[in-house]
């Protein structure tokens, strides 16, 4: 990374820290799901609208680092509006960039700001911080009824 990137990466990491988007359990929300990540003990729970098959609104509690609040406050903003379809592929990016770090069937440039996390694939101790939301919305949409707990297999 070079420094201008780091610092960028630094900035709206903590902004989404300080000021999470969409965050606050939904009051019509159809799906539901928890996710934990005792590496680090990051907890978090998602609630998401579908309707049509699209994301209506989504938000999330939780606490944790700032690395897994920022990522989910990214993700809802970033997802907030797509269809189901569209943000499993997203996921499916977003997991490749950090733990192969080389580029997978998935094209990068549907991730947008969310590459800001590139980053992380340097600290493999922080990955499943970024990746426990996604993890946790993939449950969700996934119809299972089952807290998700990151572990070796599961990043
Ligand atoms: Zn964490």
């Amino acid at each position: 990374m070079t420094n201008d990137f780091q610092d960028l990466y630094q900035d709206i990491v903590m902004d989404h820290n300080r000021r999470p988007r969409n965050y606050g359990e939904l009051q019509d929300f159809t799906k539901s799901s928890e996710g934990f990540n005792p590496l680090c003990g990051d907890q978090l729970t998602l609630y998401v609208k579908l309707k049509n098959g699209i994301l209506e609104n989504i938000s999330f509690t939780g606490v944790g680092c700032a690395i897994s609040k920022s990522s989910a406050s990214m993700m809802t903003e970033h997802i907030k509006g797509k269809s189901v379809a569209e943000a499993i592929v997203v996921f499916g990016a977003f997991r490749d960039m950090l733990t192969d770090n080389v580029r997978s069937d998935f094209p990068t440039d549907i991730l947008e700001d969310l590459e800001i996390f590139s980053g992380v694939s340097q600290f493999p101790t922080r990955i499943k911080c970024a990746t426990l939301c996604w993890h946790t919305l993939n449950s969700a949409l996934s119809e299972q009824n089952i807290v998700i707990t990151t572990d070796d297999n599961n990043r």
